[in-house]
């Protein structure tokens, strides 16, 4: 259900990018998907292949990149990968960080008649 409505949401941003391009064959999607983000690839993956022909081709192909969670630590600024839940900043050990990578479903590029690639389109 979730990985439903991140598609639809993913899909409608997709369609304007590509009417303000002046449309043609979607051919690639790239997102990147948070470990926060509580998207499980697979579903992501199956909700997208149910849902993209309703819009585009079936032809065109959604590229998931995983991305660990990143964080600041608010008090020494340091920054740092998150594993295993660990919120706690391994310089100074407080727990005041802020997850700044990591947490989101983002949409990172499209790609248009396999040549013509927009990058940069997160929101
Ligand atoms: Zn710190």
């Amino acid at each position: 259900m979730h990985e439903r409505s991140l598609i639809q949401s993913l899909l409608r941003q997709v369609e304007q990018i590509v009417a303000a391009e002046g449309g043609g064959q979607v051919a690639e999607i790239r997102v990147q998907v948070g470990d926060l983000s509580g998207v499980e690839p697979l579903l992501f993956q199956m909700a997208f292949d149910d849902m993209v022909t309703a819009v585009f081709s079936s032809e065109c192909q959604l590229v998931l990149e995983m991305v660990p969670v990143t964080a600041v630590c608010s008090d020494c600024e340091h920054q740092f990968e998150i594993v295993d839940f660990q919120f706690r900043c391994p310089a100074c050990q407080t727990g005041s960080v802020q997850v700044i990578q990591g947490d989101k479903v983002k949409l990172i590029s499209v790609t248009i008649n396999s040549n013509h690639s927009i990058e940069g389109v997160a929101s």
